[in-house]
């Protein structure tokens, strides 16, 4: 077990760190952000910063040195210099090569009984041309690596549209369009001992590709299919030893849940769990990492609802404050540029 007053580590700077920290903070930890950038909304709550970039082996170890435990918010980490932190980094390595790969992921998920959207692996322009005649259209062509909040992604709705597409020149994989009745993710949390809790799930509406709200209760659909997910959900957190938080995101059709993708992290569609649960994501993510034993994941409302804060729309979100279901989180950046994740807010209603 890692003792209160130890230091955790945390690859990345960004707000998942900024509450994983917060909450480390609350358990009564130290916290130190290692990211490549200047400005860090999770170092400005944390004890200490290494800004240095991710690549540097030597700087690496340094901070690993002057920390007692390792961690990650961020899934885009090249993995080549972590090998040397495993052993202290939780999750380990591997579920990060997994999750930052749109193939092997959805390969791994496959070989677990996942379901994924038809897809195929795209590198040429006849690539393409095959993979949208076996699989047909309407799809999405996604760049395999670096993608996030429905960047680096292409609809296509018709085998005409091909040749207007230039492909980027990284691998692509090509997607079937899902047509689902709803979106959710599974999050779980994984102590160092294998013992699994999962949160509730809501129901996740986006807006381009973004999070916009996360909704409890989630419509009966989704009810109707968590168990299903859950189950893979525990197998890959099996498969990859996993310790800390895990989110796999589904789509809930017709024929059953979809998997979409996963993220070896807390999430976004977690937030509602600060108010919303008994123990956070973000707590929970810190007691399995620290070795430390799992708090009650059980949601405390009949009615909850989180809503993304995105650019602009932090500018007025403080007269949220005056409703009293309201629970305001902005993340302290400066520049409320469109598309950019300022903040959040969870109302949570105690009674129907
Ligand atoms: P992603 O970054 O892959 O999670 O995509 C962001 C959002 O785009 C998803 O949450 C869906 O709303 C939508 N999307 C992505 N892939 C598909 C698909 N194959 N079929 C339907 N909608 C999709």
């Amino acid at each position: 077990m890692i003792e209160p007053g130890a230091t955790i580590g945390i690859l990345g700077g960004g707000q998942l760190g900024r509450m994983i920290a917060m909450s480390a903070a609350q358990l009564g930890y130290r916290c130190h952000i290692f990211t490549p950038e200047r400005e860090s909304v999770a170092a400005e709550v944390s004890a200490e910063c290494t800004v240095s970039p991710f690549t540097d082996s030597a700087a690496l170890a340094r901070f690993a040195a002057a920390c007692d435990v390792l961690t990650f918010e961020f899934e885009n980490i090249p993995t080549a210099p972590l090998a040397a932190l495993e052993g202290a980094l939780f999750p380990g390595v591997r579920a990060l090569e997994i999750a930052q790969d749109r193939m092997r992921e959805k390969n791994f998920v496959e070989t677990l009984g996942g379901r994924p959207a038809p897809f195929a692996q795209v590198d040429t322009e006849d690539d393409l041309a095959r993979a949208v005649e076996r699989i047909g259209t309407p799809g999405i062509l996604k760049t395999c690596r670096d993608g996030y909040d429905g960047k680096g992604q292409w609809r296509i709705d018709s085998a005409h549209d091909i040749a207007a597409i230039r492909l980027p020149d990284v691998p692509c994989v090509y997607e079937g369009f899902v047509d689902f009745q709803a979106e959710f993710s599974v999050i779980l949390v994984r102590g160092r001992d294998g013992e699994v809790r999962f949160w509730d799930s809501t129901e996740n509406r986006h807006v381009d590709g973004i999070l916009s709200q996360s909704v409890w209760p989630p419509c009966d659909a989704i009810s109707a299919q968590v168990e299903d997910a859950r189950k893979l959900a525990r197998e890959v957190a099996a498969a990859l030893g996993y310790v800390g938080v895990l989110t796999l995101e589904f789509f809930a059709t017709a024929n059953g849940p979809v998997f979409n993708e996963m993220a070896p992290r807390v999430h976004n569609s977690g937030h509602w769990t600060i108010e919303g649960a008994a123990t956070s994501q973000f707590e929970n993510h810190v007691r399995a990492v620290c070795g430390l034993p799992l708090g009650d994941t059980a949601t405390i409302a009949p009615k909850i609802a989180m809503d993304n804060l995105i650019g602009k729309d932090a500018l007025t979100a403080h007269q949220s404050l005056a409703d009293p279901a309201a629970h305001l989180h902005l993340y302290g950046k400066r520049d409320a540029r469109d598309g950019r994740k300022m903040g959040h807010i969870t109302r949570v209603w105690h009674r129907q």
